[in-house]
C-alpha cells in the first residue's frame, strides 16, 4: 500500500517543532509523497501563531520541487460545545483544516462531554478532518463517531505520532484499533498523517500502516492510497481555485 499524500505536519512556526517549511517538503519528497500539506496549530494554543500567518498563503507557488504544496490548519476544540480557534478569513483562505482536543488548551472531559464537543465540530461542514481520535485522556465513544464521521463526510484521522513509544498520547494503539473496527462497521473513512513536528517524519506513516495492514482494514476507506482522495479533505479556498493542475477532480 502507498499513501500519496501527509496533511498533518508542522513547521517551526508552530512552536514547538523544528523543520522548516521547505525542509518538511525535502522531507516528503525524500519519503516518496506526490503532496505535502502543512497545518500548524492555530492561536490559542500556547507558545504558537498569530492569526496573520495563516493570511498571507497565496504566495505559496501551487508546486515546490515538484510536490503539491497545500496550506492548512490544526484548529483547537476549545471546549465541551465545540467552539474553535477559527476565523471567517480562514474559511476561504485555507486548503483545509483539521480539528483537534489538545490538554493544554482543552479540559480533559468525560466520554460524554468529549463526544458533545465532536457532535458540534462534525456539524462545521469545512472541518474535513478530525486529528488524533485516540487519546486515551480525551475518551471517546467510537460508534458514534465513525456512525457520525461517515453521516457528514468527515474524516478521522489515524495519527503516526500517536504510535510512537514516545508519544505522550495514552491508549493510542487500543484506541486506533477500536477506531478502525468502527469505521471498518460504518464504512467511515480514514486518512493516515504522520503529525510531524520534524522534517525526518514527514510522510513517515509506517507504524499506521502496519496497524492496518495488521486488523485488515479496508484499503478503499484510506483516502491517501490516491490523489483523487485529496476531494474528500479540500475547501473552496481561493488558493486552489488558481491551480492549474487538480489531481482531485480526475475522474
Ligand atoms: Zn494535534
Ligand atoms: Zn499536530
Amino acid at each position: 500500500m502507498k499513501l500519496l499524500f501527509d496533511l498533518h505536519t508542522h513547521t517551526i512556526a508552530s512552536g514547538h517543532a523544528y523543520s522548516t517549511l521547505r525542509e518538511n517538503i525535502l522531507g516528503a519528497k525524500e519519503n516518496g509523497l506526490l503532496c505535502y500539506g502543512f497545518a500548524d496549530h492555530s492561536y490559542k494554543m500556547e507558545g504558537t501563531l498569530d492569526k496573520i500567518y495563516f493570511q498571507n498563503f497565496k504566495v505559496l507557488p501551487e508546486k515546490i520541487e515538484g510536490i503539491t504544496v497545500l496550506a492548512g490548519i490544526e484548529l483547537n476544540i476549545l471546549d465541551f460545545e465545540g467552539n474553535l480557534d477559527v476565523e471567517d478569513f480562514m474559511y476561504e483562505d485555507l486548503d483545509y483544516m483539521i480539528a483537534s482536543m489538545h490538554s493544554n488548551v482543552m479540559t480533559l472531559g468525560t466520554k460524554a462531554e468529549n463526544m458533545r464537543a465532536l457532535e458540534q465540530v462534525f456539524e462545521n461542514e469545512k472541518i474535513k478532518i478530525i486529528g488524533h481520535p485516540d487519546d486515551e485522556r480525551f475518551p471517546l465513544d467510537y460508534d458514534r463517531l465513525a456512525k457520525r464521521a461517515k453521516e457528514t463526510k468527515t474524516l478521522l484521522e489515524l495519527n503516526n505520532t500517536s504510535l510512537s513509544p514516545d508519544s505522550y498520547r495514552i491508549g493510542a494503539r487500543d484506541n486506533q484499533i477500536k477506531l478502525l473496527k468502527s469505521c471498518e462497521k460504518y464504512g467511515t473513512k480514514i486518512i493516515i498523517n504522520s503529525d510531524a513536528h520534524f522534517y525526518l517524519d514527514v510522510g513517515n506513516l509506517e507504524r499506521a500502516k502496519s496497524l492496518v495492514e495488521e486488523v485488515k482494514f479496508p484499503e478503499e476507506l484510506i483516502v491517501n492510497t490516491s490523489l483523487e482522495g485529496l476531494k474528500y479533505v479540500l475547501n473552496d479556498s481561493k488558493r486552489l481555485k488558481k491551480f492549474k493542475d487538480k489531481p482531485w477532480e480526475r475522474p
